[in-house]
């Protein structure tokens, strides 16, 4: 017969250990403030804004940008948006960039320039769900909450050997990780799991041997550490088609138009398309082809360079506007837009 594995210490054993360890190999980010230190709550939640669905390595140059140029809350609150969207362009998810903008004027003009202090408080405010609002209140005020994000979903799930896949282990997860929340330094303990699980815990082979938390880690002890946490079956994406339209004047100058405010890309400039179409009508030819993949579909545009400002298509409607080829990398353009962009005019198209 199998031996009985020993019990697992208990939750209040991990926070000491896993601090510990946090002192000594603490990423250092320019948003972040050294263990133990307070942090500024506008660079907390900037970088916790950019930081959704985007990668620390991505956002590292983006939220130095901002900084450099808006330096605190009332700043940015007195931006324009079309320049904060094209401060943010590349970032995707622009949704976020005038979610930011929106929050930073209900701070500036209703809360003096203060963020609130608690995660319940947090959320009244735009962009700010359950995940964000959880880590600005702990990060910035230490509330002694916990912030659930992918990187601390991993670690939950194998320090606790939950099988369930997600999205269904989700409530588990969050439950037993605000058990493991400490009433002291909560900041640095948020911060230090989503280390462990970008440094340590990470993906498909986490790096056991050096781990602070090996002593309590369920998953580890019956093998299962590479397999969690477990996901149910993907959902594969749709793929729509369409035709991007790049049209160029004999002086240089690019036609683009600007997107509706609220919606995908809202508020992001665009070159004239057709709508996109779920039926592959057209005829394409691979090498004017543009590819790009959006969180919920995939999208096949066929570029097609013209001067002629005069066809349908392209002259639909009332928000177009001409912009010199040098002032294009000022623009609001998302990535998609760039794409098309250097496929018709060639990879040098934002250094002319
Ligand atoms: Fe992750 Fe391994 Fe540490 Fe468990 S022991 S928390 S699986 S790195």
């Amino acid at each position: 017969m199998k031996p009985k594995a020993p019990p697992l210490p208990s939750p209040s054993a991990i926070s000491p250990a896993l601090l510990c360890w946090y002192d000594k190999n603490a990423r250092v980010l320019a948003w972040r403030a050294q263990p133990g230190c307070s942090s500024d709550p506008y660079k907390v939640w900037l970088s916790e804004i950019m930081l959704q669905q985007t990668t620390v390595a991505t956002v590292k140059s983006y939220f130095e940008a901002f900084i450099g140029r808006w330096g605190d809350v009332h700043a940015l609150a007195r931006a324009e948006l079309d320049d904060v969207l094209a401060a943010w362009a590349g970032l995707g998810y622009y949704a976020r960039a005038r979610n930011l903008h929106a929050c930073a004027r209900i701070i500036s003009e209703q809360h003096d320039g203060i963020f609130p202090k608690t995660a319940a408080e947090l959320m009244d405010l735009p962009g700010i769900g359950p995940y964000t609002a959880a880590a600005i209140a702990a990060i910035a005020h230490d509330e002694p909450v916990a912030a659930v994000d992918g990187n601390v979903e991993r670690v939950v799930s194998r320090l606790y050997a939950i099988t369930t896949p997600l999205p269904h282990s989700k409530p588990e997860i969050k439950q037993r990780a605000k058990g493991l929340v400490p009433e002291r330094r909560a900041g640095d303990f948020a911060q230090a799991l989503m280390d462990l699980g970008a440094l340590v815990c990470i993906p498909r082979a986490p790096l056991c041997d050096t781990c602070p938390l090996l002593f309590a880690c369920q998953a580890r002890r019956d093998g299962l550490e590479r397999g969690l946490p477990a996901k149910g079956p993907k959902a594969s994406k749709p793929t729509r088609f369409g035709r991007a339209f790049v049209v160029q004047r004999a002086d240089g100058a690019i036609l683009l138009r600007k997107r509706p405010p609220r919606g995908l890309l809202g508020g992001m400039l665009e070159v004239p398309m057709s709508p996109w179409s779920r039926d592959d009508k057209g005829k394409r030819n691979a090498a004017n082809t543009v590819k790009h993949t959006f969180t919920h579909f995939h999208l096949v545009l066929s570029v097609e360079k013209s001067d002629d400002y005069s066809a349908a298509e392209v002259r639909d409607t009332s928000a177009n506007l001409w912009v010199a080829q040098d002032a294009l990398a000022d623009q609001a353009l998302p990535t998609v837009i760039k794409k098309v962009l250097v496929k018709a005019l060639g990879a040098d198209v934002f250094n002319a």
